[in-house]
């Protein structure tokens, strides 16, 4: 059993650390949303007052927040936040799990460092239902010796364990994933969409591609059609998945990626506009299949 401390408990963060405690690990949470602490409260986690409260007398943390501002904030005390490194001891592991620019996360793991604390950049991949089932990937960067230490932890809320490289080479990795991923969904709807317009129904169009050359993650295990499959964001109303706002600032790390590398992105780009547009149609909020939206003919009044 690990004293485990964890922050975030949003829509991955709340499943990731249920199925810490139900290891059998002391999970103290905190998260800013009451709504989100109660339920990691019902999963057996132990309740926390603050961020402070909930990383006291552990040997381990994780955080799993929206964006490199909340995590800077968090970990390094910008913009107003705490400084949370300064309440940890020498020797602990922290586990930042968000997806963040590669900067902030090389940035906060340097600091880290300097204070002798460990630090290791573990986005991950699999979406809320692979949060739910433990079979996340996590795509790790850091230090070997940071990884191995992580790797127990992680192995009760992931079946994918990867070490990328050097600090931050996590999170390059998980924003080609991303990229990658916003084309496939975007063009798995585009596909779908104009089938359906000529008379196919869906789940039989998904069934054929799927076991076609066009299959891919979005067709197969997150498909966009409401109908198609369920336990998707797709069979709820598009709620509590990965929001499009969230897709958005990945596509936006990945832009300047690009710019950093001098790489062309033609098919980025644009799947970073379609996602903005989606989104700037008050649909942010909702998870980022709902992009099949913007294929489908809108209802004459
Ligand atoms: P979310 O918005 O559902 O959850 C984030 C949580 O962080 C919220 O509950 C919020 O209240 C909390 N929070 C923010 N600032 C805080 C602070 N200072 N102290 C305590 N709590 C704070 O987002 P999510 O979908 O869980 O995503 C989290 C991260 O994981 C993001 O970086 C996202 O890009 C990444 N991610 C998401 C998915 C997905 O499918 N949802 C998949 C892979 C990666």
């Amino acid at each position: 059993m690990t004293r485990i401390g964890f922050i975030g408990l949003g829509n991955m963060g709340g499943p990731m650390a249920a199925n810490l405690a139900r290891a059998g690990h002391a999970v103290q949470v905190f998260d800013l949303v009451a709504e989100n602490l109660q339920k990691a409260i019902t999963a057996g986690c132990i309740a926390a007052g603050d961020a402070r409260e909930a990383v006291g007398g552990c040997e381990v943390v994780i955080s799993m927040l929206p964006a490199g501002e909340h995590v800077c904030s968090l970990w390094l005390a910008e913009g107003g936040g705490q400084d949370l490194l300064g309440a940890l001891p020498a020797g602990a592991l922290v586990i930042d799990s968000s997806t963040i620019d590669v900067a902030s996360a090389r940035r906060v793991g340097e600091a880290a460092r300097a204070r002798g604390i460990r630090f290791i950049d573990a986005p991950v991949s699999g979406g809320v239902a692979g949060a739910a089932a433990g079979t996340l990937t996590f795509i790790v960067g850091g230090e070997q010796a940071d990884f191995e230490a992580a790797r127990p932890i992680l192995a009760q809320m992931g079946q994918n364990l990867f070490h990328a490289g050097a600090l931050g080479a996590g999170q390059i990795a998980k924003m080609c994933n991303n990229m990658l991923l916003a084309i496939h969904m975007a063009g798995t709807a585009e596909a779908l969409a104009l089938g359906v317009k000529e008379g196919l129904d869906p789940a039989v169009l998904s069934t054929i591609m799927g076991k076609s050359s066009g299959n891919n993650w979005s067709l197969e295990r997150y498909n966009p059609w409401p109908g198609v499959m369920e336990n998707v964001p797709a069979a709820r109303g598009y709620q509590g998945g990965f929001m499009t706002r969230l897709m958005v600032k990945d596509l936006g790390l990945a832009m300047a990626l690009a710019e950093h590398a001098h790489s062309a992105v033609p098919l980025g780009a644009l799947a970073r506009n379609l996602f903005n547009l989606h989104a700037s149609q008050g649909q942010g909020a909702k998870d980022f299949s709902s992009i099949l939206a913007l294929y489908l003919d809108k209802a004459s009044g």
